[in-house]
């Protein structure tokens, strides 16, 4: 017989991932890499990266 997924089993396996889960929706949060041009005391730009987490359920 097929298992199926159940909520339960997808929030397990995204906590057993460390992966963070939205409050909201519960959904898991998609990690996105954005690139923020940063300015530094000499006042040059340099580039940092980070990873930003977000969720379908916010359309930002
Ligand atoms: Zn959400």
């Amino acid at each position: 017989m097929a298992k199926a997924q159940t909520f339960a089993d997808k929030v397990a396996k995204a906590k057993s991932q460390k992966s963070a889960v939205c409050p909201e929706c519960g959904e898991v949060f998609i990690y996105m890499k954005v690139v923020e041009p940063v300015a530094s005391a000499s006042g040059s730009y340099r580039f940092q990266r980070k990873m930003e987490k977000h969720c379908k359920c916010k359309n930002t």
